[in-house]
């Protein structure tokens, strides 16, 4: 029995056989050519990326996941990328570089590009390059390009060194009971897709296939990122136990689904998804969420080239009304600023961006912009119950001055026969130190609450969310954080308005009692969270879990 680690990227246990996945074998020589071989390197390149997009093409056609077609999308994207296209082609007709060659020193640079950013997102777009690039250098080179992974025997273990989206695209999923490779991230399309089916993932496990041969029993721990080598009966039994428990508790999850999330004690209280986009609306409803307790509207402007327009707008925020069916979505107005940038906006250069002219304050700038977006959601809010949500409050002006605005758009509209709901809820993120110290004023301008507990430990504890060298200090249970998130809920309970939580603390698993016992009552987590939320709360008592907070301070 030997035990290696991996990094958690997908919960749950697998038991099984393994699999060692070896990708093909490719060496690129370093020669160059003549002149007259440019012509047809150039179009053994072209034809290379032809035959790779058509492969990818089929493969979405034939793929069962959203995610998977995603994925193979932005892979499409990545390889007919003119840039990547025409750098290789330059370097066949400047450096007579054949087209193998030519291809890798391209990618290489493009994926040192991407590892320098400090940027989980696109390191793991790296990650897609180096993916696309087996396929195409396969087909340059003319090697046969492997697809082994499509018949597999029962419970199998997948160790790879790197395993791409493209390898589990036609992987024999039923048979697959866990995955584990060298590289890749927590944030990598493999972990996502993993999530999806449901099987456990470990990544950045060292020499793993060094370690384990095909036809090897063992255990993958997606819960500590153990991978037991031919375990001895006693370990292979408890974590038989252990695997059997985890199922069942996802059975119960299941069922948990279609009831409401009513406590031991009998209060019913709302659990509602965090959302940012019609699709993950509809996605949140499927799990029965009460509500969108936050719609970042962001995304839309960062995916767009131009401010997007009203219309634009409208048509997006009429669907997410729509998909509710009467349950209620609070759409937070933008909130860009920080490190979230527009391609089309040119923020002046500040030395502290977290500090900065973000969220509500650069709205209050942009007035004539944020009025596009607010009379939008207007529009919307006709077509079912919409809430507007102000982010990076720290006064009762910020309130006053958005409100003003609104009552200018109302107005227009009223001139215009437009109808819109006349009662629209007007709520804050708390998320500042200010808000939480003045949540009473806030509170007597505000028709709800809702705790941004991302930015409010950030800005708690001068811990910058996103700085890997002070992660360790990012800690929501921190004293502070949890006072501060109980002066909010009490605040809120004496001026009688509602109050959520949509940070990203209220979906943590070891989070939900503490929350419930310091009397929060709207949970706005990530879809896949909602039936785990709920089914905590439905096996606890409120006042069982008064004393919790206590423990901690
Ligand atoms: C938060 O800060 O907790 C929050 C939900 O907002 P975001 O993560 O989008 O900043
Ligand atoms: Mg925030």
């Amino acid at each position: 029995m030997n035990t290696l680690k991996g990094l958690c990227a997908s919960k749950g246990i697998g038991i099984g056989t393994a699999y060692v996945y070896v990708k093909p074998f490719i060496t690129i020589e370093n020669n160059i050519i003549t002149n007259d071989q440019k012509e047809t390197e150039i179009n053994i390149f072209n034809n290379a990326i032809k035959k790779s997009s058509d492969e990818i093409n089929n493969l979405i056609s034939i793929s069962k996941l959203d995610d998977q077609k995603h994925v193979l999308t932005a892979h499409l994207e990545i390889l007919n990328d003119i840039a990547l296209i025409d750098e290789t082609i330059n370097k066949i007709n400047n450096d007579n570089f054949p087209s193998d060659r030519a291809f890798k020193e391209t990618v290489d640079s493009f994926i040192a590009m991407f590892e320098n950013i400090d940027d989980e997102y696109l390191k793991a777009r790296g990650e897609d390059l180096k993916d696309v690039y087996v396929r195409a250098i396969c087909n340059i080179k003319n090697i046969p390009f492997t697809d082994s992974l499509d018949t597999l025997e029962k419970d199998t273990i997948i160790i790879s060194k790197d395993l791409t989206p493209s390898d589990t695209i036609k992987m024999d999923v039923d048979n697959v009971c866990a995955l584990v490779s060298e590289l890749g991230s927590k944030t990598s399309h493999t972990s996502i897709i993993a999530n999806n089916l449901g099987i456990a993932a470990l990544v950045g496990a060292n020499d793993v296939c060094k370690h384990v041969k095909t036809s090897d029993v063992v255990i993958v721990d997606g819960f500590n990122g153990n991978i037991i080598i031919n375990p001895d009966d006693e370990t292979l039994s408890s974590y038989i136990k252990k695997r059997d428990e985890y199922l069942q508790h996802l059975k119960d999850l299941e069922k948990v689904k279609d009831l409401p999330a009513t406590t031991l004690c009998g209060e019913t209280l709302s659990v509602c998804a965090n959302a940012g986009s019609v699709d993950e609306c509809v996605k949140a409803f499927e799990q029965n969420a009460s509500g969108i307790g936050l719609f970042r509207t962001e995304f839309i402007y960062m995916h767009s080239n131009h401010f997007p327009t009203e219309e634009e707008q409208f048509e997006i925020y009429k669907d997410v009304a729509k998909s509710s069916n009467g349950k209620y979505v609070k759409i937070r107005t933008l909130d860009i600023g920080g490190d979230k940038e527009l391609p089309y906006y040119e923020f002046d250069e500040e030395e502290n961006p977290f500090l900065g002219l973000r969220g509500i304050r650069l709205c209050l700038k942009l007035k004539d912009i944020f009025k596009v977006q607010l009379r939008a959601i207007l529009r919307a809010s006709a077509f079912g119950t919409i809430q507007i949500m102000l982010p990076m409050v720290i006064s009762v002006n910020e309130i006053l001055d958005t409100k003003k605005l609104i009552d200018e758009v109302k107005f227009d509209l009223d001139k215009e026969n437009i109808s819109y709901d006349k009662n629209i809820k007007v709520g804050i993120m708390i998320e500042t130190p200010a808000s939480v110290l003045n949540a009473d004023e806030l509170a007597k301008n505000s028709d709800f609450f809702s705790i941004g507990t991302n930015d409010l430990t950030q800005y708690i504890l001068a811990v910058d969310r996103g700085n890997s060298n002070i992660a360790n200090l990012y800690d929501t249970f921190h004293s502070a954080v949890l006072k501060s998130i109980k002066i909010v809920i009490d605040s809120a309970k004496k001026n009688n308005i509602s109050c959520g939580m949509c940070g990203e603390f209220a979906g943590n698993d070891e989070a939900t009692k503490l929350l419930l016992g310091m009397g929060l009552k709207e949970f706005s987590v990530s879809s896949s969270k909602v039936s785990q939320v709920k089914h905590t709360i439905r096996t606890n008592k409120i006042s069982d879990c008064a004393n919790i907070f206590n423990e901690y301070l």
